[in-house]
């Protein structure tokens, strides 16, 4: 058997993705102890509870890694402080919302010796491995995403997600686009986006980006938020073998028309299995391609302006 770490956790940021995720993955793996948390309004009932990250570094030192489940926008102030004080650090996604804070913070966690893990939960649903090994073996022909959900029914009353370094509908587009680059076997980079903005927001509901794909397959990705009803999280393959559909944000494959396997949500789980593993060599996971496909999508995009958006 394995021994297990043991390894003393803070927890940052209780709300949302915290309660629904974080807590029952950390709960369930003998690896984590969760000793603290960092939130200005939410505890944790029997967790020993800081308002701010300073006093947890400065009170806390045998808590040696702490998970930043906070918006973007303070992310790189709470990481950097962390780093610096020589924990090791696990970033919720997008890890940061600019590209320079992220290298800066890579460039800190290798400064101090310590591990830094960039999340990409959806990158471990249960049939993206499937589908990865599926098309190292072919050669894709099309390749559409199509990520459109009601940002009322998984946002509700976030203003961050509108506010410069929120990324509007990249927040769940880039959970695609993670999937996208570990699937595939060679990069792609972003020729074309078009991005629409409410005309009262900052951040953009809606965005259609093309890809160009050395082999001159046709690529493309479709993120709205304005979906109503039915909820889609897609990518439909065709190659010279055959199609794949993974849906359910990567949770259910279908090949050839035929269900291959419908998996269930172990996303969180996977996470705090790999930080632990992370832990264990010594090494760090910083891996930003799908964070540079959507600042290239914010750099090359043609802005169009919609209704306003109101909750
Ligand atoms: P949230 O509930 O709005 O925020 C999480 C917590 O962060 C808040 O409860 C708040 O706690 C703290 N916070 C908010 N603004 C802050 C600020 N300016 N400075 C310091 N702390 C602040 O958001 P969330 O949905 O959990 O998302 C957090 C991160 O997880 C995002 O990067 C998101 O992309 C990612 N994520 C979310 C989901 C989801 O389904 N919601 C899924 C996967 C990943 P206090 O006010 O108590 O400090």
């Amino acid at each position: 058997m394995p021994e297990n770490l043991g390894e003393k956790l803070a927890l940052v940021g209780i709300g949302k993705i915290a309660r629904d995720q974080h807590l029952p993955a950390i709960g369930a793996n003998p690896d984590w102890s969760l000793e603290a948390t960092v939130s200005r309004h939410g505890t944790v009932e029997g967790v020993e509870h800081f308002t701010d990250i300073d006093a947890l570094l400065e009170t806390r030192p045998d808590i040696t890694t702490v998970s930043l489940a906070i918006p973007p926008q303070p992310r790189f102030d709470y990481a950097a402080k962390a780093l610096k004080a020589g924990r090791n650090v696990m970033l919720e996604k997008p890890p940061g919302q600019s590209l320079a804070e992220c290298y800066a913070l890579e460039a800190l966690a290798k400064e101090n010796g310590v591990t830094l893990f960039a999340t990409w939960h959806s990158r471990y649903a249960d049939c993206v491995p499937d589908l990865k090994a599926w098309v190292s073996s072919r050669r894709i022909e099309r390749l559409q995403i199509t990520w459109k959900e009601d940002v009322r029914r998984w946002h509700p009353g976030q203003d961050w997600i509108w506010a410069p370094g929120g990324m509007g509908v990249f927040d769940p587009g880039i959970n695609a686009l993670s999937i996208l680059t570990e699937i595939l076997p060679y990069p792609v980079h972003v020729t074309a986006a078009t991005l629409e903005f409410p005309e009262n927001r900052d951040t953009p509901i809606a965005a259609a980006l093309t890809f160009a794909d050395p082999t001159g397959a046709d690529m493309s990705a479709v993120f709205d938020w304005r979906q109503e009803g039915p909820q889609t999280w897609d990518i439909d393959i065709e190659t010279d073998g055959g199609t794949a559909k993974l849906s359910l944000g990567g949770e259910k494959l279908e090949i050839d028309g035929e269900l291959v396997k419908q998996g269930a949500n172990h996303e969180y789980a996977n996470l705090y299995a790999r930080m632990a593993s992370l832990l264990k060599a010594g090494e760090s996971d910083m891996d930003l391609s799908p964070m540079i496909h959507v600042c290239d999508a914010f750099s090359l995009g043609r802005r169009a302006v919609t209704d306003p958006f109101h909750f």
